[in-house]
């Protein structure tokens, strides 16, 4: 559906986008993932034909973007990082001027009922713009890129600025429609793409730096079970113990206490499932185990193994201790320090409940 090949846009001497390829089949729904400044934007406004590339070559559904731009644009909907909202209009004058401005020919009230039904804001339809809460905005903004049933859709970081019931309400939006259309999404939050996408593609300064499908993703997540386990024993004695098994990979003691028990951080060795034999050793040992609580992989641990695919070669875990089969290089530390960074910077940004919507 979307083919991007070598596509290079400089800003004078600063190169937003620096060979970028990639292909999006038909109905997938894709992440765009990048710290702030990746070269997200620049992409999508380029593939949505609002900018002009220095180099390389972006097709959608068989047209080049530079040879029929208008034809191009009909089949992609596109919602803008600031959503193109004429705050003085109501929701109704707005959705009819999109709609005449985009040159439909359906019949028009059926389109936009339908539309104001899949993003919910029927109750809105007569108010100003300027008037509705953000979380309204974002969706009166989505309907605007629905209007003449476009098969490519594109949000740039759709969920910015919302509150956590706004932000699920449009992830779970984005998911249905991902039912019958392309998506491309843009975001700086690793659980946003986790939450929504089939696939995920980071960007990092103007690159691909990995292409990956989300379930991929979390079957990597799924096969290094961490847990904290709480052990009623004494610590050396304990810590000694875990750290002889071969089905546990890596064990730190916590500092927390709990009563009489212990905290431990414990890892299994990848595809082992050590929980049982763990719990008959303990009881061996008169070590009561008093609480297991799974914690998945940390984003860090997620996001590395993704980047480590993506480097030359195959990259196995060493057995023994070792935690990951070759340390990430500072480059990609760097880089996943970036998206955790801007990931803890979105969830302190997120907008208070408003109690609208
Ligand atoms: P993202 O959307 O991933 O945050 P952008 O595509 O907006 O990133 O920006 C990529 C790079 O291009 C950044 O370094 C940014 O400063 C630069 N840039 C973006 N737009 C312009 C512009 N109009 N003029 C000059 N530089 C720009
Ligand atoms: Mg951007």
């Amino acid at each position: 559906m979307i083919k991007i090949d070598h596509l290079v846009k400089n800003y004078g001497t600063n190169c937003a986008v620096d060979d970028v390829s990639f292909e999006i089949a038909p109905g997938e729904i894709v992440g765009f993932l990048g710290p702030n400044g990746a070269g997200k934007s620049t992409t999508m406004n380029i593939l949505a034909g609002y900018l002009s590339s220095t180099a390389g070559r972006v097709m959608v559904d068989g047209l080049n973007v530079l040879d029929e731009p208008l034809e191009v644009k009909r089949r992609i909907g596109y919602l803008p990082e600031q959503p193109p909202l004429y705050l003085d209009m109501t929701v109704e004058e707005y959705l009819i001027f999109v709609y005449n401005l985009k040159g439909c020919t359906m019949n028009r009230t059926k389109h936009l009922e339908e539309i104001c039904d899949v993003v919910k804001i029927k109750d809105v339809y007569k108010r100003v713009i300027r008037n509705l809460s953000k979380g309204y905005r974002q969706r009166v903004g989505i309907a605007q890129a629905l209007i003449g049933n476009p098969p490519v859709i594109i949000f740039d970081e759709p969920t910015v600025g919302l509150d956590p019931k706004q932000i699920i309400e449009i992830r779970n939006l984005i998911r249905t429609l991902g039912k019958d259309h392309t998506v491309i999404l843009s975001t700086h939050i690793l659980q946003e793409v986790q939450a929504v996408c089939d696939r995920i593609i980071i960007i990092n300064k103007g690159k691909v730096v990995a292409d990956e499908l989300t379930e991929n993703i979390n079957r990597v997540a799924d096969g290094n079970r961490r847990y904290r386990v709480k052990i009623c024993g004494p610590q050396r004695e304990v810590m000694s113990m875990l750290n002889d098994r071969s089905d546990i990979s890596y064990v730190e003691a916590l500092p927390a206490r709990d009563g009489e028990a212990y905290t431990y951080l414990v890892e299994s060795a990848p595809n082992i499932d050590m929980r049982k034999s763990l719990f008959y050793t303990l009881a061996q040992k008169g070590w009561p185990m008093v609480g297991m609580e799974a914690l998945g992989m940390s984003l860090e641990d997620i996001f590395i193994s993704i980047v480590d695919k993506t480097g030359e070669g195959e990259r196995v875990r060493k057995p023994g201790k070792a935690r990951r089969g070759r340390s990430a290089t500072d480059a990609e530390k760097d880089l996943a320090q970036a998206i955790i960074d801007s990931t803890a910077e979105a969830q302190k940004n997120i907008a208070p409940y408003e109690g609208e919507d």
